[in-house]
């Protein structure tokens, strides 16, 4: 029985492949969250009387919180979740938060890996670390190109990660996923935004034309994803977790005005993000050849499940920080 690290857990990907593992096995699952704006901690996960499960507050930047929780519990796996996640934030408000968790919260965690041994690490990253790919879709060897701060930061991380699997035999193994939608995601991100704004009755905005394309996973087959990884991936390989249909931005904003009855002249579009990847695209073969995954939500049934979601919660958007 394993005993799995899974960081960031009282934030949105996190919470669910916690929720996957208590459903679908019966591993103890160790979350560990410094729980920051994004997290939601009581409404994002539901598991406090639950004995495979148990939170601690750890902030993985501080040496000694992270030396103090390996000495508490012994192990076997990391599924490292835990980032400052927002493109807008570190453009907008600075790197800098983004620089200490992504890369130095990693780090901390490779060395006391490192020390103490562990069976499998996961680290959890993006398709934003290609920077803008206008064409085709970028597979496990193409080069990093990061176009933002959050996006370099998670380059950072990963190549951090890589090294850690060379000089140390490390095994360690990246997953990069495209973006992610779903119940629970904070409404900072593009979708429960919009939602969030119909609500309210206020235009839903979109930077530049709106013909900026991203491919969009339900939140279910993330996990998945990770999960297919973590049991069956190779140490010191990179998978791609992706939907591999690049929607542009304003289709997304049109599909979710016509659920929420609301007419397309509430469609804003503003002044364009500064360095805005125009397309991101992944190409999804090597795991699907090599561990037999695939995401098994279409767009259509996700994005109607998502803003049902959304629209049946009151408890969850209270529990919304900024
Ligand atoms: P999120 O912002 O919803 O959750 C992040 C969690 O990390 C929060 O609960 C936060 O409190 C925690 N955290 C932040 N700093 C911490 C620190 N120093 N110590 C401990 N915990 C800390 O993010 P998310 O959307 O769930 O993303 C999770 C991971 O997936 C990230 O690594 C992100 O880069 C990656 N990812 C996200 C997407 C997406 O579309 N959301 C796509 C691909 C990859």
């Amino acid at each position: 029985m394993a005993t799995i690290l899974v960081t960031g857990g009282a934030g949105f990907i996190g919470s669910h492949y916690i929720q996957f593992m208590l459903d679908h096995t019966d591993h103890t699952v160790i979350n560990v969250d410094s729980l920051t704006y994004s997290a939601n901690r009581f409404n994002n996960i539901d598991a406090e009387l639950n004995p495979q499960y148990q939170f601690v507050q750890v902030d993985l930047t501080d040496p000694l919180q992270v030396s103090q929780l390996f000495d508490r519990f012994s192990f076997t796996d990391v599924v490292h979740f835990a980032a400052e996640s927002h493109v807008d934030r570190s453009i907008h408000l600075g790197a800098e938060p983004f620089l200490m968790t992504n890369v130095m919260g990693t780090y901390r965690l490779l060395e006391e890996v490192r020390r103490r041994g562990i069976e499998r690490f996961i680290q959890i990253s993006t398709d934003e670390v290609y920077g803008d790919f206008p064409h085709g879709s970028a597979n496990e060897e193409t080069n990093l190109s990061p176009g933002n701060p959050y996006a370099a930061s998670k380059a950072g991380a990963d190549l951090l990660c890589m090294s850690y699997a060379n000089t140390y035999n490390l095994p360690i193994i990246i997953t990069r996923c495209t973006n992610n939608y779903g119940p629970r995601q904070h409404p900072e991100k593009l979708i429960p935004k919009m939602i969030q704004s119909l609500r309210a009755g206020k235009p839903v905005t979109l930077y530049g034309d709106g013909s900026m394309q991203r491919d969009w996973i339900y939140v279910h087959d993330h996990c998945t994803g990770v999960e297919a990884v973590r049991t069956k991936g190779n140490s010191g390989e990179i998978y791609h977790i992706g939907s591999g249909k690049p929607i542009p931005n304003l289709e997304v904003a049109k599909m979710v005005c016509d659920f929420m009855k609301a007419s397309y002249s509430l469609i804003e579009f503003i002044d364009d993000r500064p360095g805005h990847d125009t397309r991101y695209c992944l190409d999804n073969t090597k795991i699907n050849q090599e561990l037999g995954w695939n995401p098994t939500m279409t767009w259509e049934d996700g994005i109607t499940t998502t803003m049902d979601w959304y629209q049946s919660q009151t408890v969850w958007w209270s529990g919304v920080k900024y």
